[in-house]
């Protein structure tokens, strides 16, 4: 077997078509070319690189599964693979795409008028224009349900009052979907399209991250929001709105983590090939052979199971719990390999100059968010015995 194709031991390149295996060299380039040079100096700093938000719009990345409104419709697993690369990156550029495209996008695209569709999608979709979710509040993360955020009809306008906590792209968006409350149960959760350059809205940057340090992520305060009544999405209504947005998201999560491990998997093995403690080149002790071999099985195992939940969506069948599944277990595995290819670079592995700990701190987060670890494990318990544990 060739040694650059050694992370694809079960050749699932078979299983792609042209197409997607285009996508995913296209991506595959411009991490490589364009992003990696840039990551270590942006994490370092806390910012973004947006001045490669043209390429991104270029790619064709954003709302990839979406058809027409400029978007190039294309399958579920071209999406996956799509944010495999972009991960195998960094999960802030992946963060970056799954806000975009994942959820936004999908948001209006489920759940927008035709005019707001027309108006909105072909934009971001080319990236001219930039969006944010806002759905978490400091006091509601994995329920939702209880937000606080309301929007009170006066006259022909909407008027929203609330606060989003751990918002991605929140200070760098021009447009944030907003969730907010019209009555006082959670059947009332309505999404909003809401210019950032409204009166009233603010996006703080948070500060002081230890993770996802290549990413920009906001509070929002909306204090008297004043949006026309056209900025309501008329198709969502109730929290299946949002929840229906994560999924989408929630899948190219499940793609993507396979994509961060894949890049520590490929530096541990490379480092250990090189690396000589005591007589040999560490590759060569039983102990790393293990750490490599454990590693390679779970990116394989992980990567089959993204691809048959990209299937089952591709034929309309995928459910929720099949992308509970995929997330759950391929952002674990994910989270060990990082941790395991750190201790194979041994004190080298602290250092930026190796992926590793970037990798493994960003993927605390994507353990935490787009529903916690736990959540996907109480909405697997759900499905299995149908009795929910959530409350
Ligand atoms: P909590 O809900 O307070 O949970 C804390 C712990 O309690 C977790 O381990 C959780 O699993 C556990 N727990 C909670 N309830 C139960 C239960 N019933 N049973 C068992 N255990 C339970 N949100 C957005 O809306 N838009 C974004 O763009 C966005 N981007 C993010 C970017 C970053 C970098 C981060 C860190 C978060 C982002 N989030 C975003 C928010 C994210 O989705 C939430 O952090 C997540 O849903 C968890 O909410 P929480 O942090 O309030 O934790």
């Amino acid at each position: 077997m060739p040694s650059e194709q050694i992370s694809d031991f079960c050749r699932i390149d078979e299983l792609l078509s042209p197409e997607e295996r285009l996508v995913r060299d296209s991506v595959r380039n411009f991490v490589q070319q364009k992003f990696l040079p840039r990551v270590r100096q942006c994490y370092r700093d806390g910012t973004f690189p947006s001045e490669l938000i043209p390429d991104l719009g270029e790619l064709g990345i954003f709302g990839i599964t979406i058809k027409g409104y400029g978007c190039p419709g294309l399958s579920y697993l071209a999406y996956g693979l799509a944010m495999q690369e972009l991960e195998a990156g960094d999960s802030g550029l992946r963060s970056f795409a799954s806000v975009q495209g994942g959820l936004s996008m999908t948001a209006l695209n489920l759940f927008g008028s035709e005019e707001q569709k027309k108006k909105y999608l072909p934009e971001l979709a080319r990236a001219k224009l930039l969006s944010c979710f806002g759905l978490t509040e400091p006091d509601f993360g994995s329920n939702p349900g209880g937000m606080i955020t309301r929007a009170k009809k006066d006259g022909d306008r909407w008027v929203i009052n609330g606060t989003k906590m751990w918002i991605t792209n929140g200070s760098v968006a021009n447009i944030a979907i907003v969730w907010a409350k019209t009555g006082e149960d959670s059947k009332s959760v309505r999404g909003f399209i809401v210019p950032t350059d409204a009166k009233g809205f603010k996006a703080n940057k948070i500060e002081g991250k230890l993770s996802m340090r290549a990413s920009v992520t906001s509070e929002l305060v909306l204090e008297d929001v004043r949006v026309p009544a056209d900025a309501m999405l008329p198709g969502a209504a109730g929290l299946t709105g949002p929840l229906s947005c994560l999924n989408h998201a929630r899948f190219g999560i499940a793609w993507g983590s396979l994509g961060a491990a894949r890049a520590c998997y490929e530096e541990a093995l490379s480092y250990a090939k090189n690396r000589v403690q005591f007589s040999k080149p560490i590759a060569g002790y039983q102990l790393t052979q293990q750490k490599l071999a454990d590693m390679l099985t779970e990116i394989t195992k992980g990567q089959l199971l993204a691809w048959r939940v990209a299937k089952l969506l591709d034929a309309g069948q995928g459910k929720h719990f099949h992308i509970s599944m995929a997330k759950r277990n391929n952002v674990a595995i994910s989270l060990d390999i990082a941790r395991q290819a750190r201790s194979i670079l041994g004190g080298n592995g602290i250092l930026d100059e190796y992926g590793a700990l970037r990798h493994a701190a960003n993927l605390e987060t994507v353990y935490t968010y787009e529903g916690t670890h736990e959540m996907h494990t109480l909405i697997l318990g759900e499905q299995i015995t149908g009795i929910a544990a959530f409350e």
